[in-house]
C-alpha cells in the first residue's frame, strides 16, 4: 500500500484534474461558441444591410422613374444620394467580409448592378436634358416660326388656302403633341406619328398662292423640323431604351439578387444558430459527463482510501485501548503495511516494550515506598513511646516514682491558676521525716531509702486519685489536695501522720513524720503557698515532731 500523504495526494490530484478538465472545457467551448455568435452576428448584419439594400434601391427606382415621368429635378439629386449612402455601406460590407465570401460575391454583383443602373440613369438623365434642350430650343423655334408664318398667310385670301392653312396648322399641332408624347410609355406610336409627307403636300398647296421667298422659307423649315423629328424620335427611343430595358433590367437584376442573397443569409443564420445550438448542447451534455464520471471516480478512489485509512485507525485505537487498559501482549499489526500507519504501529510495540519495564520499575518502587511507610510507622512509635518514656522520667522521682519537683512545680501552677480563676478551694501538706538522718547514720543509706520508697508507698494507699504526691527534695515531700478545704486536709495529715506512726520499716523500725498544712487564699502566689506550709511544718517540728500544724 501506498503511504498516506501519497494517497491522499493521489485523490487531491484526480479532483483538482478533474476540476480543470472541466474549466478548460467551458473555456474551450467559450471561445468557439464566441466565434460563432460573432459570425453569427456578422450574417446577421449583412441580412439587415441587404434589406436596407433592397429598400435603397426600391427608392432609387421610384427616384428613377419619377424623374423620368415627370422631369423632377429634384428626383436626380434624391437618386444621387440614395445611389451614393447603398454604395458606401455595400462597400463596407464587403471590405469588412461581414457574411463570408459566397455573400460577397453576391454582393459584388450587387455593386456592378448598382452601378449600372445609376451610369445608365446618369445617361438618360443627360440624353433627356439634351431632348429637352432642343425640344424647347431649336424644335419650338422652328414650330413658332412656321405658325408665324402661316399667321402672315392668312393674308393671301385663297379660299383654298383658309383650308390648306388650317390643315398644316392640324399637322404643326400633331407634331407638337407627337413631341410631347417621347416621355409617355413606350414613346409616341407609329399611328399618332406625324405625317410630314402630308404635312409637305399642304404646305405645296399654301405656297402656290404665296410668294416664292415664303415658300422656299417654310418648306426648308419644315424639312429642317422634320429632320429634328426624327433625330429626337430616334433619341427618344434610345432614352425609353435605356429605361424601360436597361435601367429596369439592373433594377430586376439588383432585386433578384438582393432577395437571393437575404434568402442564402437566412439559410445561413439559421444554419448558424443550429450549430450553435448543438454545439451548446454538446458541451452542456459533455460537462455533464465528465462530472458525473469525475465525480464517481473520485469518489470511488477516496472511499478505497478511506477505507484503508479507518480500517487501521480503527485497529490501532484498540491496540492503544489495550495498551492503555496495562495490556503486555505483543501488539500483532500486519507488517505489509509501510506507510506512516504501520509506522504509527511500529512505535506503540516500542512504547509497549518501554511500558513494560517502565511497570517492572513502578512496581518495584511501589514495593520500596511501602516498606519505607511501615519502617517510619514503627520508628514514629518507637520515638513517641522514647518521647513518652523521657516525659515520665522528667517528671518521674527515680527513687520512689512519685512526681519530682520539676512535675510538682507545673502540677502546682497550673492548680493554683484554676484556683484564681474559679475560685476553687486546695489545700497542700508539706511532710518531712523525723530525725531521718538518724536513719541513715545507724542503719544506713541504702535501708534510708527503702524506708522513703515504703513510706511513698504507704502514703499512696491513703490518698485520692486527685491527689498529688511530690517529693520536695530529700526526706521532704507535698500532697496537693484540689477541691479540699483546709479541714479536710488537716483530717488527711492526722490519718497519714498516725498511719506512719504505727507503721514498722523493716529494719529501721518505727519512724515518724511532721506535717504543716495550708490552704490556699486569695491573691496567693505558689511561694506563698508553699511558704506557709512550711513555716507550719517547722512550727511542727518546733512543737516536738510526729505532729500537724495548720497555718
Ligand atoms: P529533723 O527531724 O529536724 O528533720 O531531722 P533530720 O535528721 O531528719 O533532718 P536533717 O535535715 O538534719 O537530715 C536529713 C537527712 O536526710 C540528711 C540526709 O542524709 C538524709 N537524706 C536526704 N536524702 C536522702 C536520700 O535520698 N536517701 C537517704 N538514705 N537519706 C537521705
Ligand atoms: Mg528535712
Ligand atoms: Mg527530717
Amino acid at each position: 500500500m501506498f503511504p498516506l500523504r501519497q494517497r491522499i495526494t493521489l485523490t487531491v490530484y484526480l479532483t483538482v484534474l478533474l476540476a480543470l478538465m472541466v474549466v478548460i472545457g467551458a473555456w474551450m467551448t467559450t471561445q468557439l461558441t464566441r466565434a460563432r455568435v460573432a459570425s453569427l452576428n456578422d450574417l446577421i448584419d449583412a441580412s439587415a444591410e441587404v434589406r436596407r439594400y433592397r429598400t435603397r434601391v426600391d427608392q432609387m427606382q421610384f427616384a428613377s422613374f419619377r424623374f423620368i415621368a415627370s422631369n423632377h429635378e429634384s428626383a436626380v439629386d434624391r437618386v444621387s444620394v440614395s445611389y451614393g449612402d447603398t454604395r458606401a455601406s455595400l462597400q463596407r460590407c464587403i471590405e469588412t467580409r461581414c457574411a463570408g465570401e459566397p455573400a460577397n460575391a453576391r454582393m459584388r454583383g450587387l455593386l456592378e448592378h448598382l452601378d449600372g443602373f445609376h451610369k445608365t440613369f446618369l445617361e438618360a438623365v443627360q440624353q433627356r436634358q439634351a431632348i429637352e434642350a432642343t425640344l424647347s430650343g431649336r424644335f419650338a423655334e422652328l414650330l413658332a416660326g412656321l405658325h408665324a408664318r402661316l399667321a402672315a398667310s392668312d393674308r393671301l385670301g385663297d379660299s383654298n388656302g383658309g383650308d390648306a392653312l388650317n390643315s398644316f396648322r392640324s399637322h404643326l399641332q400633331d407634331i407638337e403633341s407627337s413631341a410631347e408624347a417621347f416621355w409617355s410609355a413606350g414613346g409616341p406610336s407609329s399611328a399618332s406619328s406625324p405625317d410630314f409627307e402630308q404635312a409637305n403636300r399642304v404646305l405645296e398647296r399654301i405656297a402656290d398662292a404665296a410668294p416664292q421667298s415664303w415658300r422656299a422659307s417654310a418648306e426648308s423649315d419644315l424639312e429642317e423640323l422634320r429632320q429634328l423629328y426624327r433625330q429626337l424620335l430616334q433619341r427618344s427611343r434610345g432614352h425609353q431604351f435605356l429605361v424601360n430595358v436597361v435601367m429596369a433590367g439592373e433594377a430586376h437584376e439588383m432585386q433578384m439578387l438582393a432577395e437571393l442573397l437575404e434568402e442564402e443569409l437566412s439559410a445561413e443564420i439559421a444554419a448558424a444558430r443550429d450549430v450553435i445550438d448543438r454545439q451548446l448542447r454538446a458541451f452542456a451534455l459533455g460537462l455533464i459527463a465528465l462530472l458525473v464520471l469525475g465525480s464517481v471516480l473520485v469518489f470511488l478512489v477516496g472511499r478505497a482510501m478511506a477505507n484503508s485509512v479507518s480500517g487501521q485507525i480503527r485497529r490501532l485505537s484498540r491496540i492503544f485501548s489495550e495498551l492503555a487498559a496495562g495490556s503486555e501482549a505483543p501488539i500483532r499489526f500486519d507488517s505489509v503495511h509501510r506507510d506512516e500507519i504501520g509506522e504509527l504501529a511500529r512505535a506503540a510495540e516500542r512504547f509497549r516494550e518501554e511500558n513494560i519495564e517502565n511497570h517492572q520499575l513502578l512496581d518495584r518502587y511501589r514495593a520500596l515506598n511501602e516498606e519505607l511507610e511501615s519502617k517510619v510507622v514503627q520508628r514514629t512509635r518507637a520515638l513517641a513511646s522514647s518521647n513518652e518514656r523521657l516525659e515520665h522520667l522528667a517528671n518521674t522521682d527515680r527513687l520512689t516514682g512519685v512526681c519530682n519537683r520539676r512535675a510538682l512545680d507545673g502540677a502546682l501552677d497550673a492548680e493554683v491558676e484554676r484556683c484564681r480563676r474559679y475560685e476553687h478551694s486546695l489545700a497542700l501538706l508539706f511532710l518531712d521525716l523525723d530525725h531521718f538522718k538518724q536513719v541513715n547514720d545507724v542503719h544506713g543509706h541504702a535501708v534510708g531509702d527503702k524506708v522513703l520508697q515504703q513510706f511513698v508507698v504507704e502514703l499512696r494507699s491513703l490518698l485520692r486519685d486527685s491527689d498529688v504526691l511530690g517529693r520536695w527534695g530529700g526526706e521532704e515531700f507535698i500532697v496537693m489536695c484540689p477541691e479540699t478545704a483546709s479541714q479536710d486536709a488537716v483530717h488527711l495529715a492526722e490519718r497519714i501522720r498516725s498511719h506512719v506512726a504505727d507503721l514498722d520499716f523493716p529494719i529501721a523500725g518505727r519512724v515518724t513524720v511532721s506535717i504543716g498544712v495550708a490552704d490556699f487564699r486569695p491573691g496567693d502566689s505558689i511561694e506563698d503557698l508553699v511558704d506557709r506550709a512550711d513555716q507550719a511544718l517547722y512550727r511542727a517540728k518546733l512543737q516536738g515532731r510526729n505532729r500537724l500544724v495548720a497555718a
